[in-house]
């Protein structure tokens, strides 16, 4: 079964995201390819850092489950390569949880969202994005919000990692046994 997760930027999924795969067994975390660069103290292991050429190449070889361009960057899922009997974890924006529902694919839709925008916007603060990338991300998480309705994905506030995270694992639990 594949469980998306969505939500602005700065508002803490991708912790979230390796919280629920490290106490859950049967969940495996598909990992993105990206042509931004790497952020100071970020892991290198959070996304394959590709380069523009490589990128578009695998793009034209069909390597890719969705890929979206986000702020002048590219961003891709690769295609599923999940031991057997993983359930698949996709943390990704909004526009590649379309992507996953445009093709059919059954799945499990999550929005984290922040308790406000003060609060997302003093995380991304925080994690070193300049001020133009605050506003930036503040902006568009506003549409995010929109498409995620749209989308009828779940929206959970993330005002408490370790409660946000208990509540959606509850939840994936929920819908890969039913
Ligand atoms: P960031 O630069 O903050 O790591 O990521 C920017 C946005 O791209 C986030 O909303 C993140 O969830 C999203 N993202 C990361 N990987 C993928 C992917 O493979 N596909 C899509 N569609 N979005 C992604």
């Amino acid at each position: 079964m594949v469980i998306v997760v969505s939500g602005p930027g700065g508002v803490g999924k991708g912790t979230i995201a390796q919280q629920l795969v490290d106490s859950m067994d049967n969940l495996w975390l598909s990992k993105s390819w990206t042509t931004r660069t790497i952020r100071k103290g970020e892991d290198p292991k959070s996304y394959y850092f590709a380069s523009r050429e490589e990128f578009e190449s695998s793009i034209e070889s069909g390597n890719f489950l969705e890929w979206t361009e986000f702020h002048g960057n590219l961003y891709g899922t690769p295609l599923p390569d999940a031991p057997d009997g993983e359930h698949i974890l996709l943390e990704i924006d909004v526009q590649g949880a379309k992507a996953v529902v445009r093709k059919s694919i059954p799945a499990l839709l999550i929005f984290v969202d922040a308790p406000s925008v003060e609060a997302q916007a003093t995380r991304l603060r925080g994690r070193g994005d300049p001020e133009e990338e605050v506003q930036r991300r503040i902006l568009r998480g506003k549409k995010e919000r929109e498409i995620a309705k749209e989308l009828g994905a779940y929206v959970i506030i993330n005002d408490d990692v370790e409660r946000t995270t208990k509540e959606i694992r509850a939840l994936i639990e929920n819908y890969v046994t039913t």
